[in-house]
């Protein structure tokens, strides 16, 4: 048996990046009473209520970071955009880096991070790091095909699809990725989650649901609609990514599930992420406790559902700019199995991801039917 001393300079925590993720994670962090301190360059973000751990720098500077880390034992994100210099520095002082900063060096590049898929006989879509000022003369793949830009994008800007010839005025200049379009009947998520000894256990997965027309993720489900051979399947190329790394901690796996039964991997974050937020209600330990576990190098919990849940975010609605309202607040919350969590951001612009809700229930239906509900209620608006 071992101890657990909160109070002998071991456990302090440091988190970079002070959003919603990290404001989720700061609940289970309080819970078991752990000095933390939260970095980041926006004095407004979400983790900006809990004066006295609050840090406002940038996560991206080199002193920053190290400035942050003196007073902290053990090191996480919550962005992958930070400075990973410094944490290789801190990991070589002797400070706990979770997750590694070269597993953040290799997922940072959507090219290395495709190479690594590759070099570790991991299923992925066919791809072609190219660097031009225009689209080679011998394309790689037929049209249609994905470009993506190598580092920074996100929620799907930095992703763009070439269809035709034409499209081809449009391609991206410089370093990117070209990668061949999988024909997916799906778009299913799970999160791994490794002890620092090696102790491995998959969350059930999920399903993302797309609007019939715009292309935008409208709903998250959880448990999938998957058989369970092809669970498995995806919970299996999971630990074995979790694996290949090396990883402590959490890691979001996005993966294709083709029209011909192959699952095929997106890309990784290995932090809590967007499709693990049902886990808070939906699951018997949340993606943020598990985290917080392995941070902890404390034994990992169940992962298992407590039942079906659906996630939906809430965005800002489209023209609304300004402080924040929340309308048809009352009448979700008067829904039973319904689960609001607002991110704490004061301004509210189209499409801001301001908070996201949980719906609950033993029967999957019933709660798609009602997230359906939820979102056409709710609106983050401005006034
Ligand atoms: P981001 O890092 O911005 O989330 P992704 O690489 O996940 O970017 O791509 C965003 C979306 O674009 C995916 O969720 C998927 O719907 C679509 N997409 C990406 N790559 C492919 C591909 N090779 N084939 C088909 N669709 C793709």
């Amino acid at each position: 048996m071992n101890t657990f001393s909160p109070f002998n300079g071991k456990t302090r925590l440091g988190i970079l990046g002070g959003g919603q993720l990290g404001r989720m994670l700061l609940t289970e962090v309080n819970k078991l009473n752990v000095e933390v301190s939260i970095l980041d360059p926006d004095p407004h973000a979400p983790c900006s209520v809990f004066e006295g751990s609050f840090v406002q720098g940038d996560f991206k500077d080199f002193d920053t970071v190290m400035a942050f880390a003196e007073n902290v034992d053990i090191i996480t994100i919550e962005i992958e955009n930070v400075n990973i210099e410094a944490l290789r520095e801190l990991k070589k002082k002797g400070k706990k880096v979770y997750p590694d900063p070269e597993i953040l060096a290799i997922v940072k590049d959507k090219g290395i991070q495709k190479q690594f898929y590759l070099d570790n006989n991991i299923p992925t879509a066919k791809f072609e790091l190219v660097s031009a000022d225009k689209a080679p003369e011998n394309l790689p793949f037929s049209f249609p095909f994905v470009q993506k830009t190598r580092t920074g994008g996100y929620d799907g800007r930095g992703v763009q699809i070439i269809r035709t010839e034409a499209d081809l005025a449009n391609f991206w200049d410089g370093d990117t990725l070209l990668e061949e379009m999988v024909p997916f009947e799906k778009e299913i998520a799970v999160i791994v989650s490794r002890g620092h000894d090696g102790e491995v256990k998959t969350f059930p997965s999920v399903e993302m649901e797309f609007h019939p027309t715009a292309n935008l993720v409208e709903f998250l489900v959880s448990p999938s609609s998957l058989t369970q051979e092809l669970k498995d399947k995806a919970s299996a190329i999971a630990e074995k990514i979790a694996a290949s790394f090396n990883l402590v901690g959490i890691m979001a796996v996005e993966m294709f599930l083709t029209k011909t039964g192959e699952i095929l991997v997106n890309e990784v974050a290995p932090r809590p992420h967007n499709s693990g937020h049902q886990t808070i209600e939906g699951n018997v330990t949340s993606q943020y406790a598990q985290l917080f576990r392995t941070l902890m190098e404390l034994p990992l919990g169940d992962t298992s559902l407590r039942g079906a849940s659906v996630m939906v975010n809430l965005l800002g609605a489209d023209g609304h700019d300004g402080v924040v309202s929340y309308s048809g607040l009352d009448e979700v919350l008067a829904m039973p199995g319904t689960y609001v969590h607002l991110y704490g951001k004061r301004n509210t612009r189209s499409f801001r991801k301001m908070g996201h809700i949980t719906i609950c229930d033993d029967d999957i239906e019933v709660a798609v039917k009602r997230a359906k509900k939820v979102k056409e209620i709710i609106k983050a608006v401005s006034i």
